[in-house]
């Protein structure tokens, strides 16, 4: 599930309790700040979000999530990278729940690349998301398509994406998988 969350510096708690008196922001103090997740329009296919006034200059992030995993004949899982195909951090990683081909790592950056693998059809799709905000008051995750193929041919051009594309192959061909399989320090 993605969104786009807001960051405000300051440790405001009237500000965080304001944003969450509107009841369609969840909004917490974090360490130096607080953290708010935009509301998405409901009437719209697109991945677009409301920004209420008071968080119109506030630095936006999309908050996704390393996912999925494999099952018996089946299965399909996503991983997280830079937009050049590095591990990136993640900032919340689940120690328990559901994990069974859940979500294994949570992270947040202002523009990623998601690579999906399919397990049995070597198939994987590698999409880059980026934040385009159409006016003070909206903002909308823009899914741009980089490659999608049988992953033996995967173009030169995107080599340094290799690592990425065969963790989430891996990933997808990971029964029940419940860790985390491309991320820094791993
Ligand atoms: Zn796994």
């Amino acid at each position: 599930m993605r969104k786009i969350v807001a960051r405000l510096q300051g440790e405001n708690q009237e500000l965080a309790d304001s944003l969450n008196r509107l009841g369609s922001v969840k909004a917490k103090l974090v360490r130096g700040g607080i953290i708010a997740e935009l509301p998405r329009f409901a009437d719209t296919a697109s991945y677009s979000f409301r920004i209420p006034d008071q968080l119109h200059y506030a630095r936006f992030s999309i908050e996704t999530t390393e996912c999925g995993g494999g099952m018996t004949n089946t299965g399909h899982a996503s991983i997280i990278c830079s937009t050049i195909g590095e591990k990136v951090r993640p900032f919340y990683i689940p120690r328990g729940g559901h994990l069974a081909n859940g979500d294994h790592a949570f992270f947040s950056m202002p523009m990623l690349v998601e690579v999906t693998g399919y397990r049995n059809i070597e198939g994987v799709e590698i999409f880059h998301f980026s934040i385009f905000k159409k006016s003070l008051g909206s903002a909308e995750i823009i899914m741009r398509e980089i490659w999608s193929g049988d992953r033996e041919s995967l173009p030169r051009k995107y080599n340094y994406f290799t690592e990425a594309v065969n963790a989430a192959y891996e990933k997808a061909n990971c029964y029940h998988c419940r860790h985390v399989h491309y991320a820094e320090g791993r």
